[in-house]
């Protein structure tokens, strides 16, 4: 590989951070710069895109920084089989990362390529700690993945972020993938599902389209509220879904709500998810937490070897942070990080002093005049202007922001944030987080300014 590259590469695994890495730029082949222009071989047209949109900018800047003068990208998408993306080739950091199968993916029977989604290979079964709010997901989970007759059809796992939705489904599929390799198992995120769905009919292939989404056994829709809204992807996923149901195909959605609570969803989508079982994952338990943790220090000690956590520590997190299980894992993953620096044993002071920061938010309260302060700060407007009735974009975006991170950041109603911004009514906060939360998925300032607000609000 080109050292030049190589000099991007990890530029942008510290931008992006590794997730992003892993799942979008690893798998792209480096081949040249000529005339300013850098040469990208990629595993298919729907990366090129995705890439090319979201990513484009900061590659070029990353060539820029590097001192390498580049102004536009060329991805070719390339599916031939002399094709072996970087990944392929430093076999690196296999064992803890994600799976790419999209480069893999082709099957036996039908040579379409299916577009799922990586997988994250820790979300197996036997990573997920079960616990009485989360018994019945699992065992729904567990039941689909043994791909025994359809009993239940779609199956619907909703609850609030962190509690292990797309784990659970991860562990379907690969579970699937080992005991049933010939199944055509497609799992990909709502987003994707619109993404794919729009990329067909800006290329006049919604044949190609529909003859992938309509061939699988079991198909996995991630995040389903994100195409609340979104009308004719609703459409669309309606007739999938039905001529997937009709043949006796299995389908798992998961949802940060139940069918029947996701604003902006077709009423007869509405009930044809709640279909067949509906299940709730609830928010965790103390035995839960200290069970989740217990699991990870196991993996987390034999990443440390040598480092030892005090009695009473894991008891201390589990009934401190009680908020969601990525923050948990994340709180955990820290205090290792930390004690193998400073090569201490991890005590009560170490947690409290590394950990400050997630202890401080499971306490404090953010109010919503707190954040109309402080996002009008930031945007250097009177906080007159956020509650006033002004509807230019440079006001109603910031207030936008700001509704969304009542929303997340309090526990108040939509009703009472709509008073709270200059009586507005309820369905315009609503519009606003829906509005907020597309436009941090696609572009990355906004997701950063949103992350800056709420780390200010929660410090
Ligand atoms: P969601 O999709 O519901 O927002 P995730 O499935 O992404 O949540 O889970 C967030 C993190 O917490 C992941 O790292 C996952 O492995 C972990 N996690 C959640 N629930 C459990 C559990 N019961 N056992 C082990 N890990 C869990
Ligand atoms: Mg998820």
């Amino acid at each position: 590989m080109d050292s030049s590259w190589e000099k991007v590469r990890n530029h942008l695994k510290l931008e992006l951070g590794k997730d992003i890495f892993k799942n979008w730029i690893e798998s792209i082949c480096f081949k040249k710069i000529e005339k300013n222009v850098a040469y990208f071989q990629v595993p298919s047209t729907f990366i090129a895109n995705w890439i090319e949109r979201n990513y484009g900018d900061k590659i070029i800047n990353s060539f820029n920084k590097q001192g390498i003068k580049i102004e536009k990208l060329t991805l070719d998408p390339n599916s031939s089989s002399d094709y072996l993306p970087d990944i392929k080739k430093n076999q690196s950091d296999q064992n803890n990362g994600l799976d790419n199968p999209r480069v893999t993916n082709y099957t036996d029977n039908k040579n379409i390529e299916l577009p799922s989604s990586p997988l994250d290979k820790r979300f197996t079964f036997e990573r997920f700690v079960v616990g009485k709010p989360n018994e019945l997901a699992h065992a729904a989970a567990k039941r689909v993945a043994e791909r025994g007759p359809v009993t239940f059809n779609p199956l619907f796992l909703y609850g609030g972020v962190g509690l292990g939705k797309t784990h659970l489904m991860h562990a379907i599929a690969w579970q699937i993938k080992k005991t049933n390799p010939k199944s055509r198992m497609l799992y990909l995120s709502a987003e994707q599902f619109m993404y794919r769905f729009v990329q067909a009919l800006r290329f006049k292939d919604m044949y190609g389209f529909k003859e992938i989404f309509r061939s699988v056994d079991i198909l996995m829709v991630d995040d389903v509220q994100f195409i609340a809204g979104k009308e004719s992807t609703q459409d669309e996923f309606f007739h999938t879904f039905n001529a997937l149901v009709e043949q006796g195909k299995q389908i798992v959605i998961s949802g940060d709500r139940a069918p029947g609570e996701i604003d902006g969803l077709e009423e007869r989508i509405k009930s044809r998810l709640a279909w067949g079982l509906v299940v709730d994952l609830h928010p965790t338990d103390y035995e839960l937490r200290l069970g989740i943790l217990q699991s990870k220090v196991e993996i987390q000690s034999k990443l440390h070897l040598g480092i030892r956590i005090n009695h009473g520590i894991l008891e201390f997190l589990a009934h401190r942070i009680s908020s969601n299980v990525r923050v948990l894992e994340g709180s955990l993953t820290r205090l290792y990080a930390y004690a193998s620096l400073v090569g201490r044993p991890i005590d009560i002071d170490m947690a409290q002093e590394c950990l400050a920061d997630i202890l401080r938010i499971s306490e404090r309260k953010v109010t919503i005049e707190e954040i109309i302060r402080k996002v009008s700060e930031h945007y250097n407007l009177r906080m007159s202007d956020m509650i006033s009735a002004r509807r230019s974009r440079s006001i109603s975006r910031p207030r936008q922001l700001a509704m969304f991170l009542a929303k997340n950041l309090t526990s108040k109603s939509l009703p009472e944030i709509g008073r709270r911004f200059g009586g507005r009514d309820h369905t315009t906060v609503i519009h606003a987080v829906k509005k907020v939360e597309e436009l941090r998925n696609k572009d990355l300032q906004i997701a950063e300014e949103v992350e800056i607000l709420r780390r200010m609000l929660e410090a």
